[in-house]
């Protein structure tokens, strides 16, 4: 039974999901002693965490409650628990809802953990305690504050003008807040946390186009935004152009002194080109956690997650906003992304699923065509360019990401790509 996802679990709402968050809790109370929850701003989240706390104390858990906090601030306060649990469905659209387990570093529950809890829910191996060793559940109100005082830690005071678009998500409550506090005049849009948004949650450049009008309307130095979790952040520079995630990730990396950098296999080839130890891992935030563990300075992935090991292992996209905006302080963001090496990037996708990924292995293997790196999906690197297909963890859907030194050979290979996924589904 697999029930996790590249980012945990993920459904629409509905009587499974809220009987497999009770499983769940039973089966994480079981294995450890004392668990965090926290939540989101989803209309469902309630429902959904007091079937997961409602399993945890079944199994003689002892539970605390911090409340609707983002997932970075309950990975930081994680670390004085065995374990942290998020009710989240992240970037996915208001009709979903999700699980996210965390370990005491904020790092996400590895393939070992998740596998035991499967397992578990799977044969239905419950062991629920008696009356006599159950507790109520207690609550823990301090989880924000805790995490910004340790985030301000880290910062001078900044003069800059900032507009922070959450989604309406539960970063609504820290990153304006944080932001002033370091001395940014901040204007705040989607900042009402209810859940519900005028943009779609996932920070792309399609669904930012309002912040951007906004950037320019204000004449701010920088447009912030954020998904439902606040665990992703993606910027908009002063000109009011989206930041694409490969150039965001280097301007960090320079910012933070970084040697050895962990990122993904879809990210640009112009992050090795800026002499960084460049590491690459399957997509997924939760893959790059597990590499930077064993070293590493910073992590991070194009489609928003910035990993920072003196916070924790879980991607931050608030402590990631106030390190642009730091940024910004020093130089107009555009003026260090045109800096930047840049080639032609393509992005896109057609719906499949991983029949369709096994027909293109077998196809590819029978025509002579560069190695096939399969660390995540299939990677065929040529002398001018590299081409990505994988088969997305959380939708039915084939991804396809194609680079190269000129804008003519990235279309090439990208429609090279589409053509043969058309042709084996
Ligand atoms: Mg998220």
């Amino acid at each position: 039974m697999q029930l996790f996802g590249s980012s945990g679990i993920r459904g629409i709402v509905d009587r499974e999901l809220v009987h497999l968050a009770w499983e769940i809790g039973l089966s994480v109370g079981g294995l450890y002693r004392s668990v965090v929850v926290g939540q989101d701003t989803r209309s469902s989240s309630d429902a959904m965490k007091y079937a997961l706390i409602s399993g945890l104390l079944c199994a003689g858990c002892r539970t605390y409650d911090a409340g609707t906090t983002p997932t970075p601030v309950l990975a930081y306060i994680t670390s004085d628990f065995e374990a942290g649990i998020m009710i989240t469905a992240s970037h996915n659209p208001p009709e979903y809802n999700g699980i996210k387990l965390l370990n005491r570093d904020g790092s996400a529950f590895d393939h070992a953990q998740r596998n035991q809890i499967e397992e578990t829910i799977s044969e239905k191996a419950f062991r629920l305690s008696s009356w006599k060793e159950m507790e109520g559940c207690r609550p823990y109100p301090g989880a924000i504050g805790c995490y910004i005082d340790r985030i301000l830690k880290d910062f001078d005071q900044i003069r800059i003008r900032a507009v922070v678009d959450s989604g309406n998500g539960v970063a609504s409550l820290v990153t304006p807040y944080i932001l002033e506090k370091i001395g940014c005049e901040v204007i705040s849009l989607n900042c009402h946390p209810s859940g519900y948004s005028p943009r779609r949650p996932e920070p792309t450049e399609e669904n930012l186009a309002h912040l951007a009008e906004v950037v320019k309307m204000a004449g701010a130095d920088i447009g912030i935004a954020h998904d439902g979790d606040g665990d992703r952040l993606a910027v908009i520079d002063e000109k009011g152009s989206f930041i694409p995630g490969d150039k965001l990730m280097a301007l960090f990396a320079r910012h933070l002194g970084v040697k050895r950098l962990v990122t993904t296999v879809d990210a640009s080839m112009a992050i090795e080109e800026l002499g960084f130890e460049v590491l690459r891992t399957r997509v997924g935030d939760s893959f790059v956690s597990e590499e930077l563990r064993k070293g590493g300075d910073f992590g991070g992935e194009p489609s928003g997650c910035w990993i920072f090991p003196n916070i924790s292992y879980c991607p931050d996209g608030i402590y990631a906003a106030a390190k642009v905006a730091e940024l910004a302080s020093k130089e107009k963001i555009s003026a260090l992304v045109d800096e930047l090496p840049s080639y032609p990037l393509l992005r896109g996708s057609i719906l499949g699923d991983r029949s369709t990924m096994t027909k293109l292995r077998q196809r590819l293997a029978s025509i002579s065509s560069p190695p096939i790196d399969t660390t995540d999906g299939i990677r065929l690197a040529f002398e001018d360019g590299w081409l990505l297909v994988r088969a997305s963890g959380t939708e039915p859907k084939i991804r396809v990401t194609a680079e190269a030194r000129s804008q003519r050979r990235a279309e090439e290979l990208y429609n090279l790509a589409i053509k043969a996924l058309e042709e084996c589904r």
